[in-house]
């Protein structure tokens, strides 16, 4: 049987993008390509705060007790190696079991899955088809994956997410695709990778969700958006104030729905951070 390394896996509302509202259960696998360490920091800086809660991991024995972080990658622990014995190998069977304890009702019902990250389509790409035809699952109707852009989707994976997608005929397949901008401070050269958004395109609803601070950031979304567009990507993109903690968001999110109205671009919220301080597990 398959193994999956999870960080977290809890039930909640999805604050974000399209399924903003939406009753989810949220599986964090551990491991990303990404750092995302210039979140929140001026240009060319980077992030320590990971680093340093890194410094005193022994303090902690799960995430529930993990501080939250202002600057960087607001879920840090699940791709630092430090803390990567609180995320345990869990097999898909306890996945599937855990999912149904904490279900309401134990039902899926209008429930939707989140895979997430990290960098879900990493290597557990492998593990996913037995998950998703586990019988604790064959009710659910709807799953997103939430990934930053840049890993493809090996044939035979894609060939499953047809079959499963067209199975029954109401499953459906998102790819909430959160390219990352300088502010984040990847290369863009890692980054942006339009092949690999229209490999998503071709089984699934895909879109793209930047996360913004000021009209500089806006500008190079914009930018992106037209070199998406010009290889042949005409998904919907939404803006998303930079905030992993209120003070920042509060900063951030009047400013950039107004930015977003003023490209005609969608705007979404982070409805886990006015909600639930964007608490791990939330
Ligand atoms: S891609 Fe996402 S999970 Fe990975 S470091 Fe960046 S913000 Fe964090």
């Amino acid at each position: 049987m398959n193994k999956i390394k999870i960080a977290e896996l809890f039930y909640s509302i999805q604050g974000e993008g399209r399924f903003m509202g939406v009753p989810s259960i949220f599986l964090r696998t551990y491991g990303c390509n990404f750092k995302c360490a210039g979140f929140g920091m001026p240009k060319g800086e980077v992030s320590k705060e990971a680093d340093n809660i890194a410094e005193k991991v022994h303090r902690y024995s799960n995430y529930n007790e993990l501080p939250l972080v202002s600057t960087g990658c607001d879920s840090y622990a699940s791709w630092h190696p430090s803390f990567k014995d609180l995320s345990p190998m869990l097999t898909v069977d306890a996945i599937a079991d855990r999912m149904e304890e904490i279900l309401p009702y134990n039902k899926w019902g209008d429930v939707h899955l989140v895979i997430t990250g990290g960098e879900p389509l990493l290597g557990w790409q492998r593990a996913y088809p037995e998950l998703l035809n586990h019988p604790k699952l064959k009710d659910l109707k709807d799953i997103t994956f939430e990934t930053n852009g840049t890993q493809t989707i090996t044939q035979e994976f894609k060939r499953f997410l047809k079959e499963w997608t067209y199975k029954n005929g109401f499953h459906s397949l998102t790819f909430s695709v959160s390219p990352k901008l300088s502010v984040s401070g990847e290369r863009k050269e890692d980054a942006i990778k339009p092949e690999v958004i229209n490999q998503y395109a071709d089984i699934g609803h895909t879109y793209l969700k930047f996360v913004v601070a000021s009209e500089e950031d806006v500008k190079e979304a914009l930018q992106i958006i037209g070199k998406y567009k010009d290889e042949g990507f005409h998904g919907h993109s939404y803006f998303m104030p930079v905030g992993g903690v209120e003070s920042v968001y509060n900063l951030n999110n009047r400013r950039v729905a107004e930015l977003a109205m003023k490209h005609g671009v969608r705007y979404s919220d982070r409805l886990q951070v006015p909600l639930f301080k964007n608490e791990w597990g939330t």
